[in-house]
């Protein structure tokens, strides 16, 4: 038993007698009152044109995303880059810079609105799309709620600084989103930069330049004195070919809400990243809880725009309330649907807040792995010292086979911050507090989003926990 005929059809914001015509023509001979598993619901909703997406193993949130394209319809479309790195190692300086190497700033004035993300046109022709909030905060904020907008990571390192605390935690979270890295090694002007011991600093990671004969593009740069952003520019451009980035630009619009807020006098007002389709003035459309009609779009450079394709940033006017970052965005056909849909989520929002329970608790994850949906313990490590963080991370790498294993996402020494929760929200890890205590900001964000931090002074008591959730998940030996 796992969902009603009846919510199914609302989740899709369907007629339940049509629901129950798809399940006859599946060979599935219900009403709209009973229950059907989550697999029939996949062959459901994917008959539908939907694709699902399962939130846990009861509960699954039907995205309003269409078919998949034809390969024949994608055409190449821009990279779209976060930057990431420690605090003062010039993330907001490269993203000036970047922003100022736009060909065309000089002619019809550069970029001159925030709007969260803008497009760098090259001398090329070719374009590249920045995400402008630097960190790992809007990036992990994102993905938790299940937008995967960053195609490159571009990771700045001072090359007087070397790798420092958030630079690690930026490493993981990009590995952890499988976004591959392009190292800036930043204030390569300075007296003290060395970019070797950078590339040294690097390997402990695992990420090994191509000096040193990897295949991880490193640029040395200067944001300040604007050294080599042009060779930046060009590994962008060279590691987004290897990713054959694609998309159909021929079809109704589906994106991400990069930023949305209240402006007096405009209304909501939200940035839109176009990821497929292309968006354009009178669309109705749903984002997140809310539903609207585009009454304007605006570009980083404060021009008006007819229509925006995929890859492109713009600003849309014309939202009936405030959606949320990392929202998705999607071009329906009718008014009434794009207001059922909304009305909808809105109300599953609410019982989702009231209920939430977390899905990234310890016993969460047993059960998970038990019933085989899961292979792995996602786990954050964080310790007061060195020694006992190594420690514990080599016991919990030892520990289970080649079917289920502990995967240690991150680990440092010092409190827990934010970054650790919402590094565990996006991948539904467990955070393992070894003497040590999360800030007051953190600790709200696990309580809201329900992730699990499970204090300890004792390694055995770690490593014993973890191997009692591993032993649930180990497959019946025969
Ligand atoms: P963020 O915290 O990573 O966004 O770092 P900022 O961009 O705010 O830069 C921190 C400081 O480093 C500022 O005082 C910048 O002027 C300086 N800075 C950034 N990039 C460079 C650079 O390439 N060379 C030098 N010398 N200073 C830089």
């Amino acid at each position: 038993e796992f969902i009603t005929v009846q919510e199914l059809a609302n989740r899709m914001a369907a007629r339940g007698a049509e629901v129950v015509k798809t399940l006859m023509k599946l060979g599935v001979m219900v009403t709209i009152t009973q229950s059907i598993d989550a697999d029939t619901a996949e062959l459901v909703v994917e008959e539908f044109g939907h694709k699902l997406r399962r939130v846990s193993a009861s509960d699954v949130e039907i995205g309003m995303r269409g078919a998949d394209d034809d390969a024949t319809d994608l055409k190449s479309r821009p990279p779209v880059v976060t930057v990431m790195g420690h605090v003062d190692h010039g993330k907001t300086s490269l993203l000036d810079a970047l922003r100022q190497s736009d060909v065309v700033a000089g002619e019809a004035g550069g970029i001159t609105q925030h709007i969260g993300a803008y497009q760098v046109r090259l001398a090329s022709g070719e374009r590249i799309t920045f995400i402008d909030t630097p960190g790992h905060a809007a990036f992990t904020e994102m993905r938790s709620r299940g937008a995967d907008v960053t195609d490159i990571v571009v990771l700045v390192v001072a090359a007087d600084d070397g790798i420092k605390e958030q630079t690690v935690e930026a490493i993981n979270h990009a590995k952890a989103a499988q976004v591959p890295i392009i190292v800036a090694i930043n204030k390569i002007d300075k007296p003290g930069a060395d970019s070797s011991r950078v590339k040294q600093e690097l390997l402990q990671h695992e990420l090994i330049v191509e000096d040193l004969g990897g295949d991880l593009l490193a640029i040395e740069v200067s944001a300040t004195e604007k050294t080599n952003l042009d060779k930046l520019e060009e590994a962008i451009l060279l590691q987004a070919e290897l990713l054959e980035l694609k998309a159909n630009p021929e079809r109704a619009a589906e994106g991400v809400i990069v930023e949305a807020k209240l402006e007096r006098g405009r209304g909501s007002v939200a940035t839109v990243l176009v990821q497929r389709g292309t968006l354009r003035v009178g669309d109705i459309f749903v984002a997140g809880g809310e539903w609207g009609r585009v009454r304007a779009l605006t570009n980083e450079r404060g021009e008006q725009l007819k229509e925006a394709g995929p890859a492109t940033p713009v600003e849309v006017l014309g939202l009936n309330g405030t959606p949320l970052a990392g929202d998705d965005f999607t071009v329906m056909d009718n008014e009434s649907r794009a207001r059922e849909i909304a009305e909808y989520r809105q109300q599953t929002r609410r019982e989702t807040e009231i209920t939430s329970t977390g899905r990234g608790t310890l016993e969460e994850m047993m059960s998970r792995i038990k019933e085989g949906e899961a292979s792995e313990l996602p786990v954050v490590v964080k310790s007061d010292v060195h020694g006992s963080m190594e420690a514990i991370v080599n016991s919990l790498e030892k520990l289970g086979n080649e079917e289920v294993k502990v995967r240690v996402l991150h680990s440092g020494v010092g409190g827990i911050n934010e970054s650790d929760v919402t590094l565990a929200n996006s991948t539904g890890a467990v955070i393992i507090a070894f003497n040590v205590r999360a800030n007051p900001q953190a600790r709200q964000l696990a309580r809201r989003d329900g992730v699990d931090i499970r204090y300890y002074s004792i390694i055995y008591n770690v490593v014993d926990d973890a191997k009692a959730a591993l032993s649930g998940m180990l497959a019946p030996k025969q």
